[in-house]
């Protein structure tokens, strides 16, 4: 196997402002064949359950940031949560993701009650998606039995992440300590970014990429930008504000990082993501599958919430009922000859870490 593993920063970026699509097609084969040999044919379903569109920060580029008071909010009660959770456990998924805005008004023992019930009630991998919370909350959620966290960092570049974020919050440090934190609590570390940021380079990009091998992620989540007419970044996006090295939101933007991606990460579990899906809806999620992804993560919030969980414009599957986004998620793997996943799907890199050193640092030093 002469694949191109661990590539340069120096072939990052020449393979990121490749144009020749013949070319192109040797990046997505070594990205497929790496795929193959390091996590296999399997395709894991994550279903996507978003509790909450409640949020306390100003994210730029986000639909449910807390300026935007024109968005009704919700939050689904237990019962509603738990529902969802045995319906994604009969259609054969192994995980539940659980996301929502980052709501500070959100009480830790509401977040702990419900991984309880979701426990004892089924079995299933717990992955919250909830932002930046305390070391203690995430330490209490761990040892109720939350097993993985996503928290991308967005991009590596800290004053484009500041820029994003207004600045009324904890910045790109405390976001990097959060993802500390969840690794010594043993969580399975979920990170990624989003291409095109207004402002964002060609060079932010390649950084981006060997970050992700830095933090030793086990999975990584990576998404064009989708610019939403109500935000910050939405707007400058839209009114064209750019230098010469902005990298574009574009799919075959995301389909090159996604393939360095795996290239630089062979073992990472990396999904073919909605919002890619969102750029193209016929072909997107196969060439994702494709071009280095080994994970789908369907929706499976009750339609009348999944509407107001209106992060960007023109998200998938915002009216279809969970047969028809089952039925299409089955249809991608057997179009590909890929097979569905019938094992709990812990990222290879989790367990070669596990293998190699336990952290040994106890649930109990984050609780006080
Ligand atoms: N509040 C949680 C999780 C919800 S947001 C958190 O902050 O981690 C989940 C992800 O959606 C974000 O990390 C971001 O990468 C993505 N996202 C938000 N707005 C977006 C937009 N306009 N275009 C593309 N992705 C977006």
């Amino acid at each position: 196997m002469n694949e191109n593993i661990n590539p340069d920063r120096e072939e990052i970026l020449s393979w990121l402002n490749e144009q020749d699509e013949e070319r192109l097609t040797e990046l997505w084969r070594q990205a497929d064949a790496v795929r193959r040999e390091h996590v296999g044919d399997e395709v894991h379903l994550r279903g996507i359950i978003e509790i909450s569109n409640r949020c306390s920060r100003f994210c730029r580029f986000c639909g449910i940031n807390a300026s935007v008071v024109s968005l009704k909010r919700y939050t689904m009660t237990h019962t509603e949560i738990l529902t969802c959770v045995k319906i994604i456990e009969k259609y054969g998924y192994k995980t539940v993701v659980l996301q929502s805005g980052e709501d500070h008004r959100m009480k830790t023992s509401w977040m702990t009650s419900l991984i309880d019930l979701i426990r004892k009630n089924s079995n299933i991998i717990i992955t919250l998606s909830l932002g930046e919370r305390p070391g203690r909350d995430l330490a209490e959620w761990k040892r109720a039995g939350a097993d993985r966290y996503l928290l991308k960092f967005e991009t590596s570049n800290h004053q484009l992440y500041e820029a994003i974020h207004s600045g009324r919050h904890e910045g790109w440090q405390k976001r990097l300590e959060v993802l500390d934190i969840l690794d010594h609590l043993d969580y399975e570390i979920g990170s990624g970014i989003m291409i095109g940021i207004p402002g964002q380079t060609w060079a932010d990009l390649a950084n981006d990429i060997l970050m992700f091998q830095k933090l030793k992620l086990d999975m990584i989540g990576i998404g064009p930008f989708i610019p939403h007419p109500g935000t910050h970044s939405g707007r400058m996006y839209l009114s064209g504000m750019f230098n010469e090295q902005q990298v574009p939101n574009d799919e075959m933007t995301t389909y090159k990082t996604l393939a360095l991606a795996r290239l630089a990460c062979p073992e990472t579990n990396i999904p073919s993501t909605t919002a890619l899906h969102t750029l193209n809806l016929k072909h997107g999620r196969e060439f994702g599958l494709q071009r280095g992804a080994n994970v789908i993560m369907p929706n499976f919030t009750p339609v009348r919430y999944r509407v107001l969980y209106d992060i960007y414009p023109g998200k998938t599957e915002v009216s279809e009922t969970f047969d028809e986004i089952d039925r299409s998620v089955r249809e991608s793997i057997r179009l590909l000859g890929r097979k569905l996943a019938t094992h709990e799907g812990t990222s290879e890199s989790f367990k070669t870490k596990h293998a190699k050193y336990s952290t040994g640092i106890p649930v109990q030093k984050f609780l006080h």
